[in-house]
Parts: structure tokens; sequence; C-alpha cells
């Protein structure tokens, strides 16, 4: 019996575990979220209400996502439409410049709406990055990689966490009725 039971605690433990890391997936909304026409600012608790833990590491902390996790798997099987930011709705990228660059995270070559998406300079980790952030709430969204032989019209490649990301698929046209043959 005692050995039933610590079975069982394990399984518990393996299950605790295993919802702990449940995966998060990319925001989908049928409708385009509101543009905003000037910067947005807020504190980091107003951000913590609006964000999810992971989209608050990442877009507020400049965190990554981990690599083909369930959001890139996502991001592949999505067809036309367009990715907002998921913290203040800016739209930033479409489906018309992304491109499979099989890296493990979303990418775009460029992006669709350039006054919302801003790039600077990233000295962290000891090398020098292109950090790819929101123009109207300075989230983090990712980096920017130039020149890697990518066979897309600018050869480069926005590397973005699909977390942060809040996809609108385009409305699907309504299909006429044929029209009937007399
Ligand atoms: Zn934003």
């Amino acid at each position: 019996m005692k050995k039933l039971n610590h079975l069982f605690a394990t399984l518990l433990l393996a299950l605790s575990l295993t919802s702990c890391q449940a995966e998060e997936a990319m925001e989908t909304s049928n409708t385009a979220p509101k543009e905003p026409t000037k910067k947005v600012v807020k504190t980091e608790a107003e951000w913590k209400k609006i964000l999810t833990a992971e989209q608050f590491r990442v877009a507020r902390k400049s965190g990554t996502e981990r690599p083909n996790g369930a959001v890139y798997k996502q991001f592949k099987a999505q067809e036309s439409g367009a990715y907002h930011c998921a913290g203040c709705g800016a739209k930033l990228f479409t489906s018309k410049e992304k491109f499979d660059a099989h890296c493990g995270w979303p990418a775009f070559y460029d992006p669709a709406n350039a006054e919302n998406v801003a790039t600077k300079e990233d000295r962290s980790l000891g090398t020098v990055r292109t950090e790819v952030t929101c123009a109207k709430c300075d989230a983090h969204l990712g980096h920017l990689f130039k020149g890697e032989g990518f066979n897309t019209p600018k050869d480069q490649r926005y590397c973005i966490n699909g977390i942060v990301l809040k996809f609108v698929p385009d409305k699907v046209a309504e299909k006429e009725e044929p029209k009937k043959i007399k």
C-alpha cells in the first residue's frame, strides 16, 4: 500500500508539473483591435492586468518564448490575416510577409505597418543585435536579422515571439450562391 501511495504521489507531482508548463497560445480574434493613435504608456501593474504572465515576461521584460512551441505551430497553420500587438493592438505584420524560416519562431521579412514597428540596437548577451519593438507601446517583440540568404524580397528576418502577437484572420468573403442555370 505504501508503494501505491508513493506511486500516486509521483503521478500527482508529474501531472502538476505538466500543467505548470502548459503552453500558451497565440491570441486570436475575429475583429481587429482598435488601433492606438498615439503612444501607449502604462505602468508595470497596468500591463500585468492586460497581459498574461508569459506575455508580460516577453513584451515588458525582453524575454524570449520557447522555440517550436504551440504558438509556432499555430503560426504555421494560420492562413491570411493580420498580426497585431497583443499589448496595444497596433497592426504590426500581415500574413503576406510571413515565411517559414525553420527557426522555431514566427518570421516575417517586412513589417506591414512600418510606422508601428521600431528597431534599436541591443547589446545584451555580449553581441550586437537589432531589437524589434512595437513603436506604439515599446513592447519587446523579437530581433531583426539581415542578409541570412533567405529567398524573400528583403532577405531580412523579423524573428518575433508569437505570444506577443494577436492574430486577426481576414474575413472570408461570403460565397455567392451559384446562379442557377435555366
Ligand atoms: Zn504595442
